[in-house]
């Protein structure tokens, strides 16, 4: 036998009310969760964090470096949509930021319902593009859809920034569509497992990944939050 997942309607979807001696049926909150994660698996969020929101993310106590990020994001979704600037979210692997960037989706997506958000992962996206890049008579209309696509969205999440070194040809894919954003003053949230200096030279940075153009025009439209850099060295390879 299957576990019920909710106990309040028995995933019937319905709860029964009472008032003035009489039954009603009333759509259970339940149904409410179910919509929300909907809402988020049309925006490509991945299936682990659609609906999760910023309060099933628990910083400890003692970690002031992660509570202000969370203040700082909590705050970016109280704010949309007069906001001016996208976030960009460094940190090391397993610090939280894909949840992070889901629990902003989420939270918008709240807000309103219809909001057009798009995620992404930048390996998914350089594989898509590469794929026109190899073809003898080169077919751009699935490249130029993908690009369209991310371009119009309200909210673009790219997550994993870097992750992967893009050809030259992919690059300027990239930088067309992210500059394109940033002319059309559109929103877009990035995190990256790069950070943007690397004292000792011993760490590749954002740059080396993925090239001053691109990266320069991320931090126009981006404003960058650490996270855990202490944790990020030491977990860095
Ligand atoms: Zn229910």
């Amino acid at each position: 036998m299957t576990k019920v997942k909710c106990t309040i309607c028995d995933d019937s979807g319905w709860k029964k009310i009472e008032k003035d001696g009489k039954e009603f049926l009333r759509r259970c909150k339940c149904q409410k969760i179910e919509v929300l994660k909907d809402r988020c698996l049309i925006s490509n969020i991945p299936p682990r964090f659609a609906g999760s929101g910023l309060d099933d993310f628990y910083p400890e106590e003692d970690d002031n470096n992660l509570r202000k990020v969370v203040r700082d994001i909590k705050k970016f979704i109280d704010d949309y949509p007069a906001i001016q600037k996208g976030l960009l979210l460094h940190g090391g692997t397993g610090v939280g930021k894909t949840r992070l960037l889901c629990a902003i989706a989420t939270g918008i997506i709240k807000k309103f319902p219809s909001a057009d958000i798009y995620y992404i992962d930048w390996n998914d996206m350089v594989r898509e593009m590469r794929s026109g890049e190899s073809h003898t008579f080169r077919d751009f209309s699935l490249i130029n859809e993908l690009i369209n696509k991310l371009s119009a969205a309200e909210i673009l999440i790219m997550d994993e920034l870097g992750s992967s070194m893009p050809s030259q040809w992919v690059r300027d894919n990239i930088y067309y569509l992210i500059n394109h954003r940033y002319n059309k003053q559109k929103i877009t949230l990035f995190a990256t497992n790069y950070p943007d200096e690397s004292p000792d030279g011993e760490i590749p940075t954002l740059k080396d990944r993925i090239g001053d153009r691109i990266r320069s025009r991320i931090f126009e439209m981006a404003k960058s939050h650490y996270i855990n850099t202490l944790d990020y060295r030491q977990k860095w390879g």
